[in-house]
């Protein structure tokens, strides 16, 4: 079963607007598990105007990616330093590459806490426009809303703070059809190699998320 002991070591694949950091966080709230999100370290960065945030920026509104080794050494970091990790972990944009896939796996294999659950959220390009360019987040959490498809209660706002929702920088046409292609490319081959590895399965993102949450615990065995 993938979830031991109410304990989840799990990978969400899929591309961007496949609904990562929306179910994320029923995933966090059922298996207490901690969320790491390394597009949010990286706009954490960004906003903070660091040295790498300065750099990352770029990067990421070309619809690129960072190098695997600063974000082997970011997403090590939280594993070994955050206490919410201790029950577990939901990794949210990681691994995006076969190498990051690799080390994560050494890296856990160190450990002795292997990965149990690798999941792809699955969608059609096409849907993917649509969901992206409406989308909102408020980026103190993560909190993402769509302008037609998940409005927040008051236009604008974050449902549970009050504070303003942004536009990422990188949410337009444009830098989608990049950061498609970044994913056929380098991503996509992640799910033959934890087909391999034995820990993949799939669920029809396109559907609600409703719809997609309920299938996910399925796929957990709940
Ligand atoms: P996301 O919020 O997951 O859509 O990530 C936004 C952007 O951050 C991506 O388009 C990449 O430029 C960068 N990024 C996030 N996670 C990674 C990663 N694991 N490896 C390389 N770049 C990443």
């Amino acid at each position: 079963m993938a979830a031991e002991n109410d304990t989840l070591r799990m990978v969400l694949l899929g591309p961007p607007g496949a609904g990562k950091g929306t179910q994320a966080p029923n995933l966090v709230n059922k298996f207490g598990a901690c969320h790491l999100s390394t597009g949010d370290m990286l706009r954490s960065q960004i906003s903070k105007k660091t040295e790498l945030g300065l750099q990352a920026k770029k990067i990421m509104d070309a619809g690129g990616l960072i190098s695997d080794d600063i974000m082997v050494g970011m997403i090590k970091g939280e594993l070994e330093n955050n206490p919410a990790c201790k029950k577990g972990f939901i990794l949210d944009g990681f691994p995006r590459t076969i190498p990051q896939a690799e080390k994560l796996d050494a890296m856990l294999a160190e450990k002795n806490i292997p990965l149990q659950k690798a999941l792809e959220l699955k969608v059609d390009d096409e849907l993917l426009v649509a969901r992206i360019t409406g989308r909102l987040v408020h980026p103190a959490s993560g909190r993402s809303y769509h302008k037609l498809f998940n409005p927040p209660k008051v236009p604008g706002k974050d449902d549970v703070t009050g504070e303003p929702l942004v536009q990422r920088s990188d949410d337009n046409a444009d830098a989608l059809k990049k950061r498609l292609a970044t994913y056929h490319k380098q991503t996509e081959p992640i799910v033959k190699y934890y087909q391999k590895t034995g820990v993949w399965a799939a669920v029809d993102a396109s559907q609600n998320p409703k719809n997609v949450w309920s299938d996910i615990l399925k796929c957990l065995g709940q």
